[in-house]
């Protein structure tokens, strides 16, 4: 069924495990999300940014074969806006029927981010949708911004800008990066912190460059309060892997036969994280009624 981010992430801090968000930009990674979930009676949640909706996965295409999908699903599956920050984005994305945006003003100084993040919860909210939002700045891997730790979110601040912002949920910093860490590194998380400010805040929290962070990183960022993790690279990697596989196999690979083990490849993937992150076997598998549509 599709629903709100917003009870599905509050279920999953009351309860104390993590949601997966995956970017998304074909079919195939929609269907390796959503029947991987139905296969571990998870929950699921669908990510695509601007720039994947622009470059590929364009607004009139792929959220209308994402709705249809999570409509039929026979567990809980949110569609969110990831990293929105022109207004003309958040538009599209609720006219296009996204459940959720997420607002991302976090390379602005604290009282610009507040009033940026303030304007698209209200407009989001206008329009029954919930909002995330982004405080300190979760960096990019390749320019080593993990370890910069005056990027990491500072718990009293981020009480003060929940309370303003009214945003549902907060992306905070705390050591992790987007993209591809180098070879062999793993970034070193405060957990501290992040156990402060899920004491302070009292509300479900996010992590973004989850890809490549490790297990051990994962299961405590989930034990200390992360409710949704965000996961790109890593997906997009298992696809990629095992396209080269099945080429170094077969150069001559049927190429419907291709998409089809490309996205087996990615659904183990995605099963085995949802077992690391607690958020398997959470509800009861059960088909909304409708029109058959297979
Ligand atoms: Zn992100």
């Amino acid at each position: 069924m599709f629903v709100s981010m917003k009870e599905m992430l509050i279920h999953a801090h009351e309860n104390g495990y993590a949601v997966m968000a995956v970017n998304c930009v074909n079919m195939e990674q929609v269907k390796a999300c959503i029947e991987g979930a139905e296969e571990e009676c998870s929950p699921i949640i669908l990510n695509i940014s601007p720039r994947q909706m622009r470059e590929h996965g364009h607004s009139y295409a792929l959220p209308p074969v994402v709705k249809s999908m999570a409509e039929r699903a026979g567990v809980p599956v949110a569609f969110n806006l990831d990293h929105g920050s022109a207004y003309e984005d958040f538009v599209t994305a609720l006219k296009a029927g996204f459940s959720s945006v997420m607002i991302d003003a976090s390379a602005c100084e604290f009282e610009e981010n507040v009033r940026r993040t303030q304007m698209i919860a209200a407009l989001a909210h206008g329009c029954g949708k919930s909002c995330e939002a982004e405080l300190g700045h979760v960096g990019n891997a390749e320019a080593g911004d993990e370890a910069n730790t005056d990027y990491y979110t500072n718990p009293e601040q981020a009480k003060e800008f929940v309370d303003r912002t009214h945003c549902d949920c907060l992306a905070v910093a705390i050591g992790t990066a987007h993209g591809s860490y180098p070879k062999g590194m793993v970034p070193k998380l405060d957990f501290e912190r992040l156990a402060l400010l899920k004491k302070t805040l009292n509300m479900p929290l996010v992590l973004h460059g989850g890809s490549g962070a490790g297990e051990e990183n994962i299961r405590r960022a989930v034990a200390c309060g992360i409710n949704k993790i965000n996961v790109n690279t890593d997906v997009m990697a298992h696809a990629v892997e095992e396209i080269k596989a099945a080429l170094k196999e077969n150069p001559d690979y049927n190429y419907m036969d291709l998409c089809m083990r490309t996205e087996d490849a990615m659904k183990d993937f995605i099963r085995r994280y949802m077992r690391m992150i607690g958020s398997s076997m959470r509800y009861t598998f059960s088909r909304p009624e409708g029109p058959e549509l297979d």
